[in-house]
């Protein structure tokens, strides 16, 4: 049997079973899911269940999220291919190659250097060219190449930080988990003309942003 075969199959499933479904409508967000190879982001003893709609331990304490809150997330952010985007948490790199296959320019920010370097080393070696690895505190977000179309944490935070938002262009759009440490919502919060609107989508549960603007360690 074609192992690579076998591997499409298992996306194929998961794409119909998990994310379309499930009420994931995004064309692209669909497309990109059915393409990238995410057994090739958890450790090897987990890519048998790379395919099921769960989270995954990546080492460091640290979690690879569950594909349909990539896609739900990925979603939120209404990309249209050209945007810059800002992602706070590259963990596996799963979520940044989701969002560099729907044509975004992404800078993505990882505090553990572990993750960070093996994230870089994976997106490299898939042929990724518009992605930027930053080993930084994330809640800082990145100044030095704000403004940003969207931003997108993939961590939680007890509140959706001043100085994040701020970084966004006008008509852009931050997603992510806000609320407490055990369980949050996610929310999407667009700023335009000076003000912000704020509309939560789900309740979820993430591993905790730790940083300067994130959750005291
Ligand atoms: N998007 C990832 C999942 C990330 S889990 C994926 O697709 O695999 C959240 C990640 O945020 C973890 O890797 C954690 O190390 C990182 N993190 C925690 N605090 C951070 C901070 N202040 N800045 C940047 N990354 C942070």
């Amino acid at each position: 049997m074609d192992i690579d075969w076998e591997w499409s199959q298992a996306r194929e499933t998961m794409v119909s079973r998990d994310l379309r479904d499930r009420g994931i409508r995004d064309a692209d967000v669909l497309t990109a899911m059915s393409v990238i190879p995410r057994q090739r982001f958890v450790p090897p003893e987990y890519q048998a269940d790379a395919y099921a709609d769960a989270p995954l331990p990546i080492g460091d304490e640290q979690t690879i999220s569950q594909p349909f809150m990539v896609a739900l997330m990925t979603e939120a952010l209404q990309l249209k291919g050209g945007e810059r985007v800002l992602e706070i948490g590259t963990g596996s790199g799963y979520q940044t190659a989701v969002l560099a296959e729907m044509g975004a320019e992404v800078w993505t920010i990882e505090r553990s250097s572990t993750l960070s370097a093996r994230a870089v080393r994976l997106l490299e070696s898939l042929g990724y060219e518009s992605i930027h690895c930053i080993e930084s505190d994330g809640t800082l977000g990145l100044p030095s190449a704000a403004p940003f179309d969207r931003i997108l944490a993939t961590g939680s935070l007890p509140d959706a930080p001043k100085r994040l938002l701020s970084q966004l262009t006008d008509g852009g759009i931050f997603v992510g988990p806000v609320g407490d440490w055990h369980c949050q919502e996610l929310v999407r919060i667009v700023y335009h003309a000076n003000q912000f609107e704020r509309e939560v989508l789900c309740a979820c549960r993430f591993v905790p942003l730790i940083g300067e603007d994130g959750w005291q360690y």
